[in-house]
């Protein structure tokens, strides 16, 4: 079992004070807080270990470089990717995806192809594929949620043919908390000769991602939501593709030889990762990682699964609250609303109460059209969230009724 008290102590934001009240952070589906172990890497390599990669001749750099790419090492085997040449860092889970539709889309979409994508997107999974589908004339089409949440997915197969060129979808919705059978939905995909990116940017924090065991083309998921820092994001991809494909941006490091008359291109995953990265955030990124691996994702996901249950049961005794989605598996995040009472107010009332959940569309406006309401609060729960701060929310979530 997860020793909470002990995680608690390792955050140190979580002893502050809000508004006279001990925080109470519930909006772990934004963005998880970030565990002194990964605070103190990030200043170490700040403080001692500064300089860029790839280039100097000096000790500083060498030994940069090694971090630097110690922590694509890490980031491999976190995914199960077989070559550490396959992980690029990027700023996180949005220029993964637009990296992707940018220099896949364009190089491989042409006027009538399909992009499939789904109603649990967030809009940085539909954006950059409507920008590209602008730009090539590939049509976009959506996979439905069925009354509970979850993809339909005999709608999946119907909407799937040779028109298919990529189905792109996340493996954990943000707002209903939605896991999807990623597996099936490859195999499905494949079996047309689309290919598959998946949205990994939920997932990472309550299980183990493993792209050979899913065989997606493609994943993308953000620093910030695994207990690193922001600025850092990751894309996977399949070597023959990676390869294959131009690159996104131009600059230093991502080439092999500049002429004014031909410039070639780096070996992956250096073509996809012009000018200088985020050094200290991905090494961060790699403290963050050995964190929730040290903990152990068996132990997380039995945690996470009893707080959701509690936290379902908590909140359904309060009158007029409506909880949103029940699908078949659902990570530790519940949507909620209040009767008579729009979600920003609701947010701003338990803030009132020291308890932080967001409130607002998620990035997923169409999936709140499809669910018929303009907003949500949701609560999102996590590794050092206890039982007594559910309670919180629900006596907050009272005290709020009273205002409504
Ligand atoms: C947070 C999130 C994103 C976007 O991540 P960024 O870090 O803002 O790039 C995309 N998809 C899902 C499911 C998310 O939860």
């Amino acid at each position: 079992m997860l020793n909470v008290e002990k995680i608690r102590s390792e955050f140190p934001i979580l002893t502050r004070d809000i508004r006279g009240k001990t925080l109470v952070y519930l909006d772990n589906a934004a963005s998880t807080l970030k565990p002194t172990v990964v605070i103190d890497r990030i200043s170490r390599y700040y403080n001692l270990e500064t300089s860029n990669v790839h280039r100097g001749a000096h000790y500083l750099a060498e030994q940069g470089t090694i971090a630097f790419e110690d922590a694509r090492e890490t980031v491999r085997n976190f995914v199960g990717a077989r070559d550490k040449n396959e992980i690029i860092f990027t700023r996180g889970t949005t220029e993964s995806v637009n990296l992707v539709a940018h220099s896949w889309g364009e190089a491989n979409l042409k006027a009538g192809d399909e992009i499939l994508l789904s109603e649990l997107e967030h809009h940085s999974n539909i954006v950059p594929w409507q920008i590209v589908a602008e730009k090539t004339g590939a049509l976009i089409r959506v996979i439905p949620i069925d009354a509970h949440g979850d993809l339909d997915y005999d709608a999946y197969t119907k909407l799937l043919s040779s028109k298919t060129k990529m189905v792109s979808i996340t493996a954990t919705s943000n707002v209903l908390g939605t896991i999807v059978p990623v597996k099936k939905f490859v195999e499905a995909a494949h079996a047309q000769g689309a290919k598959i990116l998946i949205d990994a940017a939920q997932a990472v924090s309550h299980q183990r991602v493993d792209v050979t065991a899913w065989d997606c083309d493609f994943l993308a998921f953000s620093g910030h939501k695994i207990y690193a820092p922001y600025g850092i994001g990751v894309l996977y991809g399949k070597a023959e593709l990676l390869e294959a494909m131009p690159p996104y941006q131009g600059g230093g490091s991502m080439i092999s030889e500049v002429t004014w008359e031909k410039t070639t291109w780096a070996a992956v995953p250096h073509k996809f990762e012009a000018g200088t990265p985020a050094i200290a955030d991905a090494v961060g990124l790699k403290t963050g990682i050995d964190y929730v691996m040290n903990l152990g994702f068996e132990d997380i996901k039995a945690y996470k699964k009893e707080i959701l249950a509690y936290a379902k049961s908590t909140l359904s005794e309060i009158p007029a609250l409506t909880i949103i989605g029940s699908p078949k598996e659902q990570t530790s995040l519940v949507s909620f609303n209040l009767e008579g009472a729009h979600a920003s107010d609701v947010g701003a009332l338990v803030d009132q109460q020291g308890v932080a959940i967001r409130a607002g569309h998620h990035c997923c406006q169409p999936l709140m059209r499809k669910l018929g309401v303009p907003a949500t609060a949701r609560a999102s729960f996590t590794i050092y969230n206890t039982l007594a701060e559910v309670d919180a929310l629900k006596n907050s979530l009272l005290k709020a009724k009273e205002f409504i």
